[in-house]
């Protein structure tokens, strides 16, 4: 069942092709501020409260990047394990024909589990527009999720945090949980930047060393071997868990709950930038904030990708996307720090809801223009 409130959701669409079996949902949670906008996911569990969640979490997420969107997002049931790729692309196409009439005048599609590029490209070619989703092939105006815009959100999110902290950003000691598209831009630009990377995880384990991990050294490792823990150095150790390697900032770029009220204890950084979606409850959060370690949340954090998105759906190149990213994050980091000044029990998570909400309030989009 969906919760229903001030904000939403404002449409909840149920869509079904006998023919192709497709059965689908979108919700376009709130559009005070501009299209709905949110991925699709195509998975065997997905449901419409499921949904409803992500939809709202994209309302907050794209109101404190500070675009034009609003929130939305859509599911397809498929289980990739029973399914072929030819039923795949069938139930896309039929799903691309549900969205007429909906997208673009309401809501932009974009890429989430299961949904790659490849989806994207078919959805713009059967709805008949590049506007219907983000997330397209190059070919088609797409800005390549390869770019690692999400990233460099992240890498800069840690700077911004570390000169509130009036850390020197030479002297801390990074740990970054997941070696994806998220962990390796990270890695990339705080190596960049001269900050030290200390140790790095991935699904084999943990490799660390105190002097500081070489990115490009790292990735070699990474691609020809599959994993970070080949990474060879005279001072380079392997280890199991990357909550107790030696580090005093934490960057998340990979599952959720990575902490938890059972391992809260373990997390002895000063710094949490939150690269991964949902890396802890809120509760975990509040426990750390009171033992006096910054947070910086996930939907501040790892804005990258929305706001690539946006620069995609206006038509941008590469270069305007990582200018639009720096220019948003550089904007609104240091005003959630600003924010949570004003009481001291609330966490930045508090702090940036605040500010999502007063801004999703004071929306003025009025529609499609029909
Ligand atoms: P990815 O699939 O490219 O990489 C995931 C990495 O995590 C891999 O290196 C994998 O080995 C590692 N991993 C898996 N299980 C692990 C474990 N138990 N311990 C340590 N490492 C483990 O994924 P990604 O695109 O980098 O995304 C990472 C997270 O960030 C996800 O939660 C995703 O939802 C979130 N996120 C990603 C983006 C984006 O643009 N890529 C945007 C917002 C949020």
């Amino acid at each position: 069942m969906v919760n229903w409130d001030d904000f939403g959701p404002e449409k909840v669409i149920e869509v079904h092709d006998p023919k192709t079996g497709m059965r689908g949902v979108i919700v376009i949670d709130n559009t005070r501020r501009g299209l709905g906008k949110g991925g699709i996911r195509m998975t065997g569990s997905v449901s419409v409260n499921e949904v409803a969640k992500l939809a709202r979490t994209m309302t907050w997420k794209n109101a404190m990047a500070d675009l034009p969107f609003g929130g939305a997002k859509s599911g397809i049931f498929y289980d990739p394990k029973m399914g072929n790729p030819r039923q795949k692309n069938q139930m896309i196409a039929s799903f691309a024909h549900a969205l007429k009439g909906i997208a673009p005048s309401l809501y932009v599609a974009g890429p989430d589990i299961n949904t790659t590029e490849k989806e994207m490209g078919l959805i713009a070619k059967v709805a008949g527009s590049r506007k219907v989703c983000t997330g397209k092939p190059a070919s088609m105006g797409g800005i390549p999720h390869e770019l690692g815009s999400t990233g460099f959100g992240v890498a800069i999110s840690t700077m911004l945090a570390l000169k509130y902290m009036e850390a020197d950003p030479m002297d801390v000691k990074v740990a970054i949980e997941g070696y994806g598209n998220v962990g390796t831009f990270v890695h990339k630009y705080l190596s960049e930047w001269g900050v030290p990377v200390t140790a790095v995880s991935d699904s084999h384990g943990v490799i660390m060393d105190k002097r500081g991990l070489d990115y490009e050294r790292l990735m070699a490792a990474k691609k020809e071997h599959g994993t970070v823990t080949a990474y060879r150095g005279k001072y380079a150790k392997k280890g199991s868990n990357i909550l107790t390697a030696p580090a005093n900032v934490l960057i998340p770029a990979a599952i959720p709950d990575l902490v938890t009220m059972n391992n809260v204890n373990q997390v002895k950084h000063k710094l949490v930038v939150q690269g991964s979606n949902i890396s802890m409850a809120p509760s975990v959060e509040k426990k750390l904030h009171a033992r006096d370690v910054l947070i910086v949340p996930d939907f501040v954090a790892n804005a990258g990708g929305v706001i690539s998105s946006y620069v995609e759906h206006i038509g941008g190149k590469p270069p305007a996307m990582f200018k639009m990213v720096e220019g948003k994050i550089r904007k609104n980091v240091p005003l959630m720090f600003k924010e949570m000044e004003k009481n001291d029990a609330w966490t930045p998570r508090d702090a940036a809801m605040r500010i999502a909400m007063e801004r999703v309030k004071a929306g003025k989009w009025k529609g499609p223009k029909l």
